[in-house]
């Protein structure tokens, strides 16, 4: 049996606890700000138990940069990542990105003066598709699933029929709209988001929002695949009658930065990832990739 608790020390910076009888694990770890707030979170939660994993489903800041803290509290922790997560993180262009996405996060919460740990961002395990975090009871086994970043992975634990997603399967916008997330390849993306559909998830912890059970998870991924194919159709549509990439952008945030959506995301982070997606969907259509 898997517990899972919600353990993020601010709206955006989610991170979830997982125990076992065997072993413990966060999955994401937030931002920087909010890291002593989610680690005295996660010490209420564990009691003395160890912290053994945190799980990186990628690099991005709101998800990697409180896995520097949890260090300093967990010694002994073992941070686990995709290989291209732990070359990214160790990138001086990213780790800059990160800072400054992390400043201005902080600065919204009215938390500037956190401490800065950027450069000691690390991935300890590199992981890749196939290979397995053994958590006792409950076996994660890793499933390559870029299109959000090509970092990203997501985690199957068959015994409970449970996908530990990534943003590569959208961010639920509210209302039933889930915001496509793909910023490096729609053809990518719909491959990793076919693969983990087939999985037959019967629990799935979506990135932000918490867990999905029973039939929402279903829904999830109808929902996700609807918005996904449909704003690539919208797009080849207005780029047939002459629009371009600035209106296209224009009508992706319009559809998808809901109210419920910038709770979890600061504009400024939207519109970074929104300066890949919209050039990215232009790149394919020109190439003929597709709903056709
Ligand atoms: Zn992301």
């Amino acid at each position: 049996m898997v517990t899972i608790t919600n353990v993020g020390g601010a709206p955006g910076g989610e991170a979830f606890l997982l125990e076992t009888e065997g072993k413990t694990a966060l999955v994401d770890s937030g931002f920087a700000y909010s890291a002593p707030r989610m680690i005295a979170n996660i010490k209420d939660v564990l009691r003395g138990r160890p912290l053994d994993y945190v799980l990186l489903t990628h690099s991005h800041y709101d998800h990697a940069s409180g896995s520097a803290y949890v260090r300093a509290a967990w010694p002994d922790v073992t941070v686990a990542g995709s290989a291209y997560a732990k070359k990214i993180l160790e990138k001086p262009s990213a780790r800059a990105v990160m800072r400054e996405m992390n400043d201005n996060a902080a600065r919204i919460a009215g938390a500037d003066g956190y401490e800065d740990r950027t450069d000691r961002l690390h991935i300890d395990l590199a992981m890749a598709e196939g290979d397995e975090i053994d958590l006792g009871p409950a076996k994660l086994r890793v499933i390559e699933a870029p299109g959000h970043t090509k970092c990203c992975i997501a985690f199957w634990c068959g015994e409970e029929k449970l996908l530990l997603s990534c943003e590569t399967l959208g961010v639920d916008a509210g209302g039933g709209v889930v915001m496509p997330c793909y910023m490096v390849g729609y053809a990518l993306a719909m491959e990793s988001v076919g693969k983990l559909a087939a999985l037959g998830a019967e629990k799935i912890l979506t990135p932000h929002r918490g867990l999905l059970e029973g039939e929402a998870c279903a829904a999830f991924i109808e929902n996700a695949v609807y918005w996904n194919t449909e704003f690539m159709r919208r797009a080849e549509e207005g780029m047939r009658a002459g629009k371009g990439e600035a209106e296209l952008a224009r009508e992706f945030k319009e559809l998808f930065y809901t109210p419920y959506m910038a709770e979890v995301q600061p504009e400024k982070a939207f519109d970074l990832n929104l300066s890949y997606t919209i050039p990215m969907l232009v790149r394919e259509i020109d190439q003929g990739i597709g709903n056709k």
